[in-house]
């Protein structure tokens, strides 16, 4: 059997709970919360992070931090994760859904400036399989129209635009360590703090709205509720489980990236009889090996190739239902077709991609698709 998702465990995560459970401090931003912030901010050059219990968190704390108003228009990729979406409309925003490319998930920044009105506050792209953005082009847009942009790079960690990572190239961006990302902690997330002007108030919600780190840093000698917020911030538990695997993050994305040139080199000679598509990498992008997916012809084909690698017990799985199409969503959309989003909701296929993969079970998975297409 090949699932499609297995949490891969280092075997450091233990011993680093075990330190935790002797030193007796389990609440938040401890040691091990520190370790992560200081480790990602020097490897990406992160001007601030802060860990949180996930990227939605994450994204909810950005949502605070820029003062999203009612009524504030947020465009944002309908092809993508509910909480793109979500962490804007509990503030009431309009959410405004921009398409995808059409060789690639990510929001098509070619079709934003169509989408601004005087009411549009933030742009939020997502790198989709941990795949850059056109960044150069949306940040040129927020610029010419003073937005904000917020990248939700929750599948992008480790990943770059033009040599600079990603994380650090909007004013805010949220990172995901939900155990089927590329290093994890169960559930977690990161804020990325890239304006120094967001610091304080970033740590004030972080921390339900009151000045406490300041206090524990000694800057002030008692501390106080000074502004809204949350309980942003996750256990020392869940932030020396995340050092376990951040401590071996060069092999995890060394062996995920083995993984993910195996299955194009098996499957690129079959993309020659177009029975399907692999995913595009661009090349201002790098490539993270978050996932490895393909573009079926169409909803009944991928329909069947699912089924047929489960008969196999192999576990593939399609993707995003477009969310303007969404219960939630679709009578709040202004109507806009957006076919592009639309075809990978019916035509994107995931196959089983995780650290402890091995290529005789990429090969083994491959050969099954090219059966199937026999
Ligand atoms: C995983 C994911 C999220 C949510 O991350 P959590 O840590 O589970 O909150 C948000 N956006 C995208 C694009 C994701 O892939």
């Amino acid at each position: 059997m090949i699932p499609f998702n297995k949490p891969y465990i280092s075997g450091e995560e233990i011993t680093n709970i075990q330190d935790v459970l002797v030193r007796g401090k389990l609440s938040g931003n401890g040691i091990y919360s520190k370790k992560c912030e200081n480790f990602l901010e020097t490897k990406y050059g992160f001007q601030k992070s802060l860990l949180t219990t996930s990227c939605t968190d994450a994204l909810e704390m950005c949502a605070i931090l820029t003062d999203i108003k009612p009524g504030d228009e947020i465009i944002v990729p309908s092809y993508t994760f509910v909480s793109t979406a979500l962490a804007f409309i509990r503030e009431k925003a309009n959410i405004v859904f921009a398409d995808s490319c059409s060789d690639n998930p990510n929001i098509d920044p070619d079709k934003l400036e169509a989408l601004i009105t005087s009411k549009t506050k933030a742009i939020v792209p997502v790198h989709y399989a941990g795949v850059a953005c056109d960044m150069e082009k949306i940040l040129s847009i927020a610029d010419k129209y003073q937005l904000l942009v917020i990248e939700d790079a929750a599948q992008a960690i480790d990943s770059y635009y033009k040599n600079k990572p990603l994380g650090t190239l909007g004013t805010l961006s949220a990172f995901s360590f939900h155990e089927t990302k590329n290093v994890i902690a169960g559930e977690g997330g990161l804020l990325v703090v890239n304006d120094s002007n967001f610091n304080r108030r970033a740590e004030v919600i972080w921390e339900k709205g009151t000045n406490r780190a300041e206090f524990f840093r000694g800057e002030i000698n008692k501390y106080g509720w000074v502004d809204t917020g949350s309980s942003f911030l996750p256990s020392e538990l869940n932030a020396a489980f995340l050092w376990g695997q951040l401590n071996v993050m060069d092999a995890i994305q060394q062996k995920r990236l083995s993984l993910w040139k195996r299955y194009e080199m098996n499957l690129k000679p079959l993309t020659q009889r177009e029975y399907f598509q692999l995913g595009n990498i661009p090349n201002y992008a790098t490539n993270n090996a978050h996932m490895f997916y393909i573009v079926c012809r169409n909803l009944e084909e991928r329909t069947s190739l699912v089924e047929w690698l489960k008969k196999n017990d192999v576990f593939a799985t399609f993707h995003y239902l477009s969310l303007h199409k969404s219960e939630f969503y679709h009578l709040k959309h202004d109507g806009r077709v957006l076919p592009n989003a639309d075809r990978f909701t019916d035509c994107l296929l995931r196959l089983p991609f995780y650290t402890d993969l091995s290529l005789e079970e990429v090969d083994y998975v491959c050969t099954l698709i090219d059966d199937f297409y026999k």
